[in-house]
């Protein structure tokens, strides 16, 4: 017998939200309750990703579950909010036990690694499409932002840049095995939310985004929202081996401009360095100095000291070979 709505959500989504201290109610009535201590405030986000357009029509259904979740979570490390729940808009093509089940799996690995609770959601029946938005909690008072840049600050990236962009490719072709060009897929099916980071740098950072369009676009937004600019210099970009090897000619590139990364982006004053290199200690991934704020209102890249004019099309000029 085919599943209904309700067989799905019973089978798939609802799992015992107690034990969650903020959760009143989660799925199954009309909407759900959620307490916030008088000490906190509460931070929201949402995002849609659509098959063949935000990820490859040939991701596995685990990973469509578990990345729905992880970019989002990634919104909430880039305020410096610390997760608490989510809900889940589902719009699939067909009822299949088999993919429910794995998206489900998914989705919950990353849930139960951050202890959010999935609370509510809606399922319908369309072209495949995922919507979550997530809950977080932040101190009353304290925010990390977009716009608290100022020049002289240093800028930073968590992580390494450019992989998830490769993935991107290489879901274009065969997916053979092989541990490099494996690596950089699992940096687009499996995007590891920065969320230790986010938190920890909450009162520490200027500013931060998470880098999900491209860092050159995504860093703009941020001098934007700062009324400032910045300088990037190309040497400084933390390129993976991964990457490297396998796309020696476009890395730079694919660093600058390729999005899905999901690495935090942040500007910090130098008075604050020494308490960022004791917290990154604990982080599980590197943290690299990638340029400066300056007063200008652009960001610029410089190679060994020299600006490079970045073209308005194609980043040729960033070919190594
Ligand atoms: P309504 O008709 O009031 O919108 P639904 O039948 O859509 O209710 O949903 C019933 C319950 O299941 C609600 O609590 C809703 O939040 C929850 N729900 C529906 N779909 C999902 C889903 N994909 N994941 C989690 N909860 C869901
Ligand atoms: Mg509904």
């Amino acid at each position: 017998m085919p599943l209904s709505e309700s067989d799905i959500i019973q089978r798939f989504f609802s799992r015992d939200y107690r034990g969650h201290p903020n959760v009143m109610l989660g799925v199954g009535d009309d909407a759900a309750v959620l307490s916030v201590p008088p000490d906190k405030v509460l931070a929201v986000a949402v995002d849609s990703m659509v098959a063949g357009v935000h990820f490859p029509e040939n991701l596995a259904a685990r990973d469509i579950g578990y990345r729905a979740l992880a970019v989002n979570l990634s919104d909430l490390a880039a305020m410096g909010a610390t997760p608490l729940s989510a809900t889940l808009a589902l719009t699939v093509p067909e009822a299949q036990e088999e993919w429910l089940e794995e998206f489900a799996n998914g989705f919950f690995e990353l849930a139960e690694q951050y202890r959010v609770a999935l609370i509510g959601g809606d399922t319908t029946r369309g072209p495949l499409t995922v919507t979550v938005e997530v809950h977080g909690l932040l101190p009353r008072g304290r925010v990390l932002k977009r716009s608290g840049a100022s020049p002289g600050d240093l800028v930073c990236v968590t992580g390494s840049l450019g992989d998830a962009a490769a993935g991107v490719r290489l879901y274009r072709g065969a997916l053979d095995a092989h541990p490099a060009r494996d690596y950089l897929r699992r940096r687009l099916a499996r995007p590891e939310p920065r969320v230790q980071a986010g938190c920890d740098l909450l009162g520490v950072a200027s500013a931060a985004i998470d880098v999900s369009d491209g860092l050159l676009i995504d860093l703009e937004r941020l001098t934007a929202a700062s009324g400032v600019g910045a300088v990037v210099e190309l040497e400084k970009l933390p390129l993976s081996n991964a990457l490297a090897e396998t796309f020696p000619n476009d890395a730079r590139e694919l660093a600058l401009t390729g999005g899905d990364d999901y690495e935090l982006c942040f500007t910090i004053g130098n008075e604050h360095m020494p308490r960022l290199d004791s917290l990154r200690a604990n982080w599980a991934c590197d943290c690299s100095v990638i340029g400066e704020i300056v007063a200008d209102s652009q960001v610029i890249c410089k190679e060994e000291g020299v600006v490079i004019q970045l073209p308005r099309h194609g980043f040729d000029h960033f070919r190594t070979s």
